[in-house]
């Protein structure tokens, strides 16, 4: 028997295989497809350079996006390293100060009530309330981009 005979065999006999696999393929398309918006690589053997900063968080099992189910961060940064460089940032750097003048931030409250998304700033000087996941992604820019030009 061939190889091929003696796998399509193994695929009749055991359906649950069959299915399983195809699930298998699925969930690395999905992974493709993702890693090629966040590199925006058209494969893993591009050769453009992309360098990734990816939060590093205390427990990963905790980091739940609103209302949505925790994704596989860590399945997805393991296969980000393959597809270029990657690089850690601390989380409290990137959540805690606001990115333009690095005072501490603080959690805005309308109505007695926190508002999870906004943060404003404890300087007296500017004063400013900035939507936490910019703020972050200003953070985690600019760390990178020191990092950088500590490396040359
Ligand atoms: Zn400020």
């Amino acid at each position: 028997m061939s190889y091929l005979d003696k796998a399509l065999d193994l695929h009749f006999k055991n359906p649950f295989k069959k299915w399983s696999s195809k699930k298998y393929i699925y969930k690395q398309k999905t992974f493709v497809k993702i890693l090629q918006r966040i590199t925006i690589k058209k494969s893993q053997l591009d050769k453009k350079q992309v360098i990734i900063s990816f939060e590093n968080r205390g427990n990963p099992q905790a980091s739940i996006i609103r209302g949505h189910c925790r994704g596989p961060v860590q399945e997805v940064k393991n296969k980000l390293q393959k597809w270029c460089e990657v690089v850690d940032v601390d989380e409290f750097c990137t959540s805690k100060l606001y990115y333009h003048c690095h005072f501490e931030m603080a959690k805005v409250k309308y109505n007695g009530k926190e508002i999870n998304s906004a943060l404003h700033c404890s300087s007296n000087d500017c004063g400013i309330t900035i939507d936490c996941d910019i703020n972050g992604a200003m953070n985690i820019f600019m760390l990178l981009e020191k990092m950088i030009q500590k490396e040359r």
